[in-house]
Parts: structure tokens; C-alpha cells; sequence
């Protein structure tokens, strides 16, 4: 599989990094550290983007990883060596250090993804990184498939699952009031009306399965919509 393969190679340069960059005392606890996360993409994206600019602190390991937020596809993570932290954004394709945790970003813009104004507010509400959870390796890995109706990624939800996009609000569309909008009805009663449902929908544009519908994922707006899953 080309994915694996690229993963490999991500590996093999991380640890070139490693025995070049971080000092020897370390280095055994930087590879290991690797081992643990050597199937997690996001992970060796933060790893690798970390150790070849090796910011300041040159020559420390990475001794954990924190998972911040997720909005999407991109992760706010934390990264903390054993005498600094710093702030990331990460996706599965690569990593962008924002800055040293706490002190001012070099990309003051990218904690508005986040819903944060800026970095004050960002630290109101976390003011450490001890405060985040580990990141798990692979903790959010793709699936590869919907985990209600199964379809892969890249194809139609069997019509009616509830991880399906609604197109016009681009809300849950089992639960958005667009399919009632759409038919003109208050309720729906008859069969035909689902079939003019699946109709217009199909018309619209349906919205393939892909990993961050997962419900399961944690994500601001899981928090907004409540629990009712
Ligand atoms: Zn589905
Ligand atoms: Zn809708």
C-alpha cells in the first residue's frame, strides 16, 4: 500500500532527525516514543516538522504529545520536550509550529479556526498544557468506512443514515428541518414523500461519506449539539 510505504519512509527520516538532532542522552527515549506513534500519521507529521526545524531547543525529544481541538481535518496539538512546550497544527499531509506554548504565535490568525479571537482567550481556557489529554496514537484514525451505514469513504451514506450531510444546511441532515423545507410539509408521512426526498436531495448534490463526520469524533460542534447521539 503506497500509504504504508509513505509512513515507513516518514519513519526512517524522523529517526535519521533523531540521531543527528537530539542529543545522545535522549535519543533512546526519542526512538521509543517514535515506536509508539509510528502508525499515526498526524503524529510523525508533528514528530517530523519538529526535529528538522528543531525550534530553540535544539537537541531535546519529544516526551508527549497533547491533543488541544480538532475543527475538520485540522488538529490542534500540543508537543512538550522536557523543558519546553510548544503549539502545533497538524494535519495526516503536515505540521505548522505556531509557537512556544504560552508566548506570542508566530501565526497570530490560526487560533480564530479554533473560535478563539486570540491567543488570551485561547490561554483562559488552556492555561497549560498538563491540562490536555495525551494524544493517542491513532486515536483518530480514519475508519475508512461510516461507522453507522458502512459506506466507504468517498460514497453515498445508505439513504436515512444519520451521519449524512444535509447539502443545504450543511447540518445532520436526518435531524435539520430542510426536509421538511424541501417538501413543503410539516411532517413526514408518506412513503412518496421520502422518494421526493431522495429525489431533491440527489438533485442538490448528496455529500459522500468522509472520517470527520465520524461521529465519534470529538469536535466543537459535537459539544454544541449536546448529547443526543
Ligand atoms: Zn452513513
Ligand atoms: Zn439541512
Amino acid at each position: 500500500m503506497q500509504h504504508s510505504r509513505n509512513r515507513e519512509k516518514l519513519v526512517s527520516e524522523i529517526e535519521l532527525f533523531v540521531s543527528y538532532g537530539v542529543q545522545k542522552n535522549e535519543q533512546q527515549a526519542a526512538l521509543l516514543f517514535l515506536q509508539r506513534y509510528k502508525k499515526d500519521d498526524l503524529a510523525l507529521q508533528l514528530m517530523k516538522s519538529f526535529y528538522t526545524s528543531l525550534p530553540e531547543t535544539y537537541e531535546e525529544a519529544v516526551c508527549r504529545i497533547a491533543f488541544i481541538e480538532k475543527k475538520d481535518d485540522i488538529f490542534l496539538l500540543g508537543l512538550n520536550t522536557a523543558l519546553h512546550g510548544y503549539l502545533y497544527l497538524a494535519t495526516d499531509q503536515k505540521a505548522l509550529l505556531l509557537g512556544e506554548y504560552g508566548e506570542e504565535l508566530l501565526e497570530p490568525k490560526a487560533l480564530t479556526l479554533f473560535g478563539y479571537p486570540d491567543l488570551k482567550e485561547f490561554l483562559e481556557k488552556y492555561p497549560s498544557l498538563a491540562k490536555c489529554s495525551d494524544y493517542e496514537p491513532e486515536q483518530f484514525a480514519d475508519p475508512g468506512f461510516c461507522p453507522v451505514c458502512s459506506a466507504v469513504t468517498g460514497e453515498y451514506h445508505i439513504f436515512g443514515c444519520p451521519v449524512e450531510v444535509c447539502p443545504w444546511c450543511e447540518g445532520q441532515f436526518s435531524r435539520c428541518g430542510c426536509r421538511f423545507e424541501q417538501l413543503g410539509v410539516e411532517m413526514l408521512e408518506e412513503e412518496e414523500e421520502l422518494d421526493e426526498l431522495e429525489r431533491l436531495l440527489v438533485e442538490k448534490g448528496r455529500i459522500p461519506y468522509a472520517s470527520w463526520q465520524c461521529p465519534s469524533y470529538p469536535s466543537v460542534k459535537d459539544e454544541e449539539d449536546g448529547q443526543d447521539e
